[in-house]
């Protein structure tokens, strides 16, 4: 039976090209990556670039927050064949100094709050898709837990994560369609994968027509990290739902290639029928997670200390806590509002919190004993 293909009836998505491939339409699944160079050191860049290409990256995203990063990433774009992805933060003008250098724009829909507050999304979302036509790029509309449209979370109750995110990707789809920019995929992404397998059920039921970009964010170190993505993309891949796939590994830059194999290998492992027939997220155990690290990061140490983390905690493996280790002040500060204890690496500090509450920040030597004090009040208080 293992060599068989299993049958899988894709859902009916519309074909999106994004450079020298198309996604969607019963294309292949195509697999992505990001680096996690610093995007101005652009030798470095280029050769994790071409690392990712070389292990069959379908697509290499870059993340450019300023004009000198975009400047790197022009020189970027003529050293490699790779189709390349830009991810636009806060900052969502630069998309026009980006987009004739790459083939997709990824914008997130809880980012365009922060600049130019008066300005409503709807022109900021109709600049960007004129921008991406303008320049042969397809879009993502990439909604993440961590940075929702804070109107849509305040319509519904603090413990319904999903519904918020689902409304605001169905809201930037609409939007999209009647301006007529079709040329667009979707994500929607958490930490916990049956939370992504949810959120992603809910929409491809709506939208069946969008195709999806599917991920676990922080899934963290492998082999945990691989099995985590692996949970959710066997409950939506098995069921035809998603169109590419990321998976998220806090890996060093030379074993990015990584995620690239992981990704496809779970593909190839659903269509042979090799499963984990019922797959349920242990709720029960010490979940650890991590960010797969990006040229944001601000100090290398951060893979380091997540692997220290991990080992560290071990003795609490039993426990329900979920610990989160994240690289930088960008996401970090509200990635970590949600685990009971995250760790958000500073250039020269960590900094340690209790949920949404700061506990301060402390050197890298000395952040490990911090947070097993931490880990045992709260194992203590249980
Ligand atoms: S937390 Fe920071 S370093 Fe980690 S992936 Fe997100 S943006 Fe990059």
């Amino acid at each position: 039976m293992e060599n068989n293909k299993v049958k899988i009836e894709r859902n009916p998505t519309r074909s999106v090209k994004i450079g020298s491939i198309e996604i969607g339409a019963g294309n292949r699944i195509a697999v992505q990556s990001m680096t996690a160079t610093k995007t101005n050191d652009i030798d470095a860049t280029v050769e994790l670039v071409n690392l990712m290409y070389d292990a069959g990256a379908d697509v290499v995203r870059i993340a450019v927050d300023n004009k000198k990063e975009a400047a790197a990433l022009a020189e970027i774009r003529k050293q490699t064949k790779a189709n390349l992805s830009v991810d636009l933060q806060e900052n969502y003008r630069m998309a026009e100094i980006v987009a004739p250098h790459v083939d997709k724009l990824r914008y997130n829909p809880g980012h365009l709050y922060h600049h130019e507050t008066a300005k409503p999304w709807q022109q900021k979302v109709e600049y960007l898709a004129g921008i991406a036509k303008d320049n042969d790029c397809a879009m993502r509309v990439g909604v993440n837990c961590g940075s929702v449209d804070p109107a849509k979370k305040e319509k519904y109750s603090h413990d319904d994560s999903i519904t918020p995110m689902l409304e605001s990707a169905l809201e930037h789809c609409e939007y999209l369609d009647s301006i007529g920019f079709h040329r667009f995929c979707v994500s929607l992404k958490d930490s916990d994968p049956s939370k992504v397998i949810e959120v992603n059920q809910r929409f491809a039921e709506r939208r069946p027509d969008v195709p999806l970009h599917l991920g676990v964010t922080e899934a963290g170190i492998p082999p945990e990290g691989v099995i985590k993505t692996r949970i959710a993309f066997e409950q939506l891949i098995g069921k035809g739902i998603g169109d590419t796939v990321r998976v998220s590994l806090t890996v060093p830059n030379v074993r990015k290639g990584e995620e690239i194999q992981a990704g496809r290998s779970i593909i190839d492992d659903i269509y042979a029928g090799r499963v984990r027939s019922v797959v349920n997220f242990d709720t029960k155990a010490l979940n650890i997670i991590s960010c797969p690290s990006c040229s944001r990061v601000e100090n290398e140490a951060f893979v380091d200390l997540a692997v220290k983390v991990k080992e560290m905690t071990q003795y609490a493996k039993d426990h329900a806590i979920t610990i989160a280790v994240m690289g930088c002040r960008v996401n970090g500060p509200g990635e970590t509002d949600d685990a009971d204890l995250g760790l958000w690496c500073g250039p020269k500090v960590v900094n340690l919190k209790k949920g949404p509450e700061p506990l301060g920040a402390f050197p890298y030597d000395e952040i490990l004993p911090k947070l097993k004090h931490e880990l045992d009040k709260l194992i203590a208080a249980k």
